[in-house]
């Protein structure tokens, strides 16, 4: 191949830049023209891109965000906009893309493989909820802002003897929570995967009350919600005074951590080999610490599931 291209889908995640330049990088190295797609599909479909060189990737391995800017475009899941999307590949010459999202994402680069152009999908999701994949970019960056932020409740709970219930994001995956939790030391997690009992909160509240622990963070996974309800129920029952509160946005933001910046540059430089190699419609991936890569519609067929090993020690530790 000697023309390629990257854009970024679906949710932001930070350490999608570093993946970026990774991708630019490494097709310059190979002799590549590289174009940077604007927007998503969006771009694609409306012709909205731009020819990136070694420079135009400076200084951006430390910045969140994404530089293409992402975009969710309904009109691509269209044979109208799937077909616009074509004739740009055509006109520009493109062999092949790096899509850098989620599951959403790998489904319209295995619809566009499917029609002739060649597609790699590279895990970037704050949620790490794609599941041929233990690990995805931006993950790591998100656990330690859920940390860093979560810590600073728990010093304003400890001072007025209060208990928080914290909503992390996580769409219908309770993965940020349940590592989040652990390293906030949570008195519980709450994650769509597992059934919960609010009488089994409130019993194991009251139990660490008696041994003396006066302030409590709670984390529940956004897939579960209802955090002011729950805090208000908390406080009826335990007599703790209890606030809630929703940490949103910020969890998106930031520059990225180590672990996602070396991920992302490993992914972003294994999948422009894969297409230089006339490889199309597979998915990178990290399976007990290596970089593989699946077929996307096995990739899209897999299931995963939460840690329950993790979930069971969590609760062990958090009395
Ligand atoms: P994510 O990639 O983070 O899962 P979305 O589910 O919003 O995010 O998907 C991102 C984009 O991928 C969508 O806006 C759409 O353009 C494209 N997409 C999603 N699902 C499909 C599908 N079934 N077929 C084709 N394209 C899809």
């Amino acid at each position: 191949m000697k023309t390629i291209a990257v854009l970024t889908s679906g949710g932001d995640a930070p350490g999608m830049n570093a993946c970026i330049r990774a991708v630019v990088r490494t097709a310059c190295e190979k002799g590549m023209n590289i174009y940077g797609i604007n927007r998503g599909y969006n771009g694609l479909m409306e012709d909205d891109m731009f020819e990136m060189d070694l420079r135009t990737v400076s200084d951006i391995i430390d910045r969140g965000g994404t530089v293409l800017h992402s975009a969710r475009s309904l009109n691509f899941k269209t044979e109208e906009g799937m077909q616009a999307a074509i004739e740009t590949c055509q006109r520009r010459g493109i062999e092949g893309i790096v899509v850098i999202g989620g599951d959403g994402s790998f489904r319209g680069a295995r619809d566009l493989s499917l029609r002739g152009i060649p597609c790699i999908g590279v895990p970037g999701t704050i949620d790490n909820d794609i599941a041929c994949t233990d690990y995805t970019i931006g993950f790591d960056t998100c656990l330690n802002t859920i940390m860093q932020t979560v810590d600073r409740v728990r010093d304003t709970s400890e001072s007025h003897d209060r208990c928080t219930v914290v909503e992390v994001m996580g769409r219908s995956a309770g993965y940020l929570a349940l590592e989040g939790g652990i390293a906030v030391g949570a008195t519980y997690i709450i994650v769509p995967e597992k059934p919960y009992d609010l009488a089994d909160v409130i019993a194991r509240m009251k139990k660490t009350l008696k041994t003396g622990k006066r302030h409590f963070v709670i984390v529940v996974a956004e897939g579960i919600g209802g955090v002011a309800n729950l805090a208000k129920r908390i406080e009826e029952e335990t007599g703790v005074e209890c606030r809630s509160t929703i940490l949103g946005h910020i969890q998106r933001g930031g520059s990225p951590t180590v672990r996602d910046r070396v991920m992302a540059s490993i992914m972003g430089n294994k999948a422009v080999k894969l297409l230089m190699d006339g490889i199309g419609n597979r998915v990178i991936a990290v399976k007990d610490d290596k970089i593989v890569d699946y077929d996307i519609f096995e990739a899209l067929q897999m299931k995963k599931s939460l840690n329950d090993e993790y979930y069971q020690i969590a609760h062990e530790i958090s009395i």
